[in-house]
């Protein structure tokens, strides 16, 4: 039995693995320019950021309809169950869709219609937390927040995805403030490739409660001192920080250094089709490659479980938690 984990930073369109992406394909008639899936999960191999977006946002088109969101989930949950998730916050990227003629209601009643059932067929609870795409105008954001509304009752927060450098969190505020007011929970990417600078705006301009990424806190010794202080749950995703070339391999990885700086840490997979595992291959990964013990390991489950946005579930939470103490590391992880 794995590790019982919560996933805090993945993105739905990032699972989208190519036999799915081929199936999705000629259930809706769309021409992939790959000659299969084989040659598909070679083009995964890119080399930087711009040729993984290009891939990413390009492979989208295949996702048409509710059924093709729900197919996506389902698959997701499926892999991920088996890895020990028992929670999953889920990132979605509406303006990805609806900029290519798929509104924001067949995408969410999508996604919806597979959480529904994720706790009965995977055992998995979950989130759902919609992220704007911080290379768009902020006008879009806020256009897209309008267009969610009829669908609040099914989003648990708002996060910020995409392209950082040159867009800084302030970019959002109003966007952001529009959120909260709604009651909805604050996420945002900052410090990926970003400067910590951008990480102390999230949290004072935007409001946001977990930082995703901010692996470049460590170049800021004050930030990492506030960080620490006031427990900021950060998502570390160490397999897509290689894929993405922030670090050069995973041993140069800080992710143990910013443990013993007391940071709050989790690891997450990000877009786990593009970047070679799911969480529990994360876990292993980490395991390997930065020596982490058992009990490191521990912690970054219990702090998944700590961070997650189970507020309204604290009984759950609880019993997650009772469930990370009691693991007993003697098999796989
Ligand atoms: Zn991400």
């Amino acid at each position: 039995m794995p590790l019982p984990k919560a996933e805090l930073h993945l993105h739905i369109e990032g699972t989208l693995e190519p036999e799915l992406a081929f199936a999705l394909a000629g259930r809706n008639g769309v021409e992939l320019p790959f000659a299969d899936a084989d040659a598909l999960r070679h083009a995964y191999l890119f080399k930087d950021l711009q040729s993984f977006l290009d891939l990413y946002y390009g492979l989208m088109t295949v996702l048409r309809t509710e059924d093709d969101f729900a197919d996506l989930v389902d698959a997701y949950l499926e892999r991920a169950a088996a890895q020990g998730v028992r929670h999953a916050e889920i990132f979605f990227d509406p303006q990805a869709h609806t900029a290519r003629g798929v509104t924001i209601g067949t995408v969410v009643e999508g996604l919806a219609r597979s959480l529904d059932r994720a706790e009965e067929r995977y055992g998995v609870s979950t989130r759902l937390i919609m992220c704007f795409l911080r290379d768009q105008p902020a006008g879009s954001a806020l256009a897209t927040l309008e267009a969610a509304k009829p669908y609040l009752h099914r989003i648990t927060g708002v996060g910020l995805d995409s392209a950082e450098a040159g867009h800084p969190p302030s970019k959002f505020r109003a966007v952001y403030d529009a959120a909260a007011a709604l009651g909805l929970r604050r996420v945002a990417h900052a410090g990926e490739e970003g400067p910590p600078a951008y990480i102390t705006e999230a949290l004072d301009v935007l409001g946001v409660e977990r930082i995703d990424h901010g692996l470049r806190c460590m170049e800021d010794a004050e930030l990492v001192a506030r960080l620490a202080r006031e427990r900021i749950p950060l998502t570390l995703c160490p397999l897509s920080n290689v894929r993405l070339r922030a670090v050069d391999v995973l041993e140069d990885h800080p992710l143990a250094r910013m443990m013993a700086a007391g940071l709050m840490c989790t690891v997450n997979s990000d877009d786990p089709a593009y970047f070679g595992g799911y969480v529990g291959d994360t876990f292993h990964a980490v395991h390997e490659a930065l020596g982490l013990g058992d009990e490191q390991l521990r912690e970054l489950a219990r702090n998944s479980f700590l961070a997650s946005f189970l507020d309204d579930d604290e009984e759950r939470r609880a019993r997650y938690l009772a469930e990370v103490e009691e693991y007993e590391f003697e098999h796989a992880r």
